[in-house]
């Protein structure tokens, strides 16, 4: 039996790991279907304090990884298909085998949705991005694309005028999803332009590992077009992971964990870090102080309810 588990292997939890293995608890991290988290899914990170020349988002989860297991963290591939909070020990079923623990920490993260498009993978951190906050700085005086029609979409694209000569947003219908004021806000923005009803059907080009243009489609006339850009930013919302958590801790409409004081959730001893409950800020290093303020919370509660 493990003394902590930690579900995810992004910025939360690594950070996680890396505080309950010095606190000499011995976790065990699930990496989960996305190894390394969003950060492996980008290329250059520079709001990352510490870093001065930035540092690539991959290199940056390998690092504390490193600093992870350097104090005796344990790592496991693997996903989760079943979990049972019914009871301490907790377990958890990956792969053909149970797992238990004492204490647990959720660190599953949010999937930013994406097109289902084969050349997404390819392109991610190559003119195509899911986080206007961390790469928008890379787009000076060039001509970007958000796709969407939320309050994401807006308010990345608002952003993006800090940086982009021009921003075009792409939705798939005349109608917005968004609230009236981000709406607003972005119709009067001189350097943002609208472009509905339209798919992106295609992004150019996946060999070159370089965007360069889009594949549009009128999704009213059925009338197809060819956009050249720099770059296109994903805006369509995010999923968390915690479909295998449903029925035993609490979460949103949306399926975001509802923590309350820190990191717990509603059953003693399983707490939540990371974009798996924050749907707010989403940044590396809100993630990592998510991770850190959980393995704490899990190390108090360990002190007192050690089985
Ligand atoms: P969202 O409200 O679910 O909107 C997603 C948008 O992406 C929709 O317009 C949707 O189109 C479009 N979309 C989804 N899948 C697509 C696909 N495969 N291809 C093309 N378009 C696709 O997600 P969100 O904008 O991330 O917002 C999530 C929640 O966070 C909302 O409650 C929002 O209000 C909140 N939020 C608030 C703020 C703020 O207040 N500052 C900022 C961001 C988010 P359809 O409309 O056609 O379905």
């Amino acid at each position: 039996m493990y003394k902590v588990i930690i579900i995810g292997s992004g910025c939360a939890g690594l950070t996680a790991a890396v505080y309950a293995a010095r606190a000499d608890l011995k976790p065990l991290v699930i990496d989960g279907h996305e190894p390394g988290g969003q950060l492996s899914l980008t290329t250059m990170v520079e709001n990352f304090p510490g870093f001065p020349d930035g540092i690539l988002g991959p290199e940056l989860i390998e690092n504390i990884r490193k600093q992870a297991q350097r104090f005796g963290a344990e790592f496991r591939t693997g996903v989760i298909s079943k979990v049972d909070l019914s009871a301490r020990p907790f377990k958890l079923t990956v792969g053909n085998d149970i797992l238990e623990c004492e204490a647990l920490i959720v660190a599953s993260g949010a999937s930013a949705r994406t097109l289902g498009l084969p050349s997404e993978r390819e392109l991610l951190g190559h003119g195509l991005s899911t986080c206007a906050t961390c790469d928008g700085y890379f787009f000076r005086d060039k001509e970007i694309v958000v796709v969407g029609g939320g309050d994401s979409a807006m308010e990345e694209a608002t952003f993006l005028t800090k940086f982009a000569k021009h921003v075009t947003i792409i939705h798939r219908r005349d109608e917005f999803r968004a609230s009236k004021i981000m709406l607003d806000r972005a119709k009067s923005n001189p350097k943002i332009k609208f472009l509905t009803p339209f798919v992106v059907e295609e992004l150019n080009d996946a060999a070159k590992k370089n965007l360069e243009s889009i594949h549009l489609r009128n999704t009213t006339t059925g009338e197809a077009s060819v956009l050249k850009i720099d770059g296109v930013f994903l805006g369509i919302g995010h999923d968390p992971n915690t479909e295998v958590l449903k029925g035993q801790l609490d979460m949103n409409s949306e399926g975001y964990l509802i923590v309350k004081d820190g990191s717990r959730t509603n059953v003693e001893g399983v707490f939540a870090a990371g974009d798996v409950h924050d749907h707010v800020y989403r940044q590396a290093i809100t993630a990592a102080g998510a991770g850190c303020m959980a393995a704490l919370d899990a190390e108090h509660f360990l002190a007192e309810h050690s089985l």
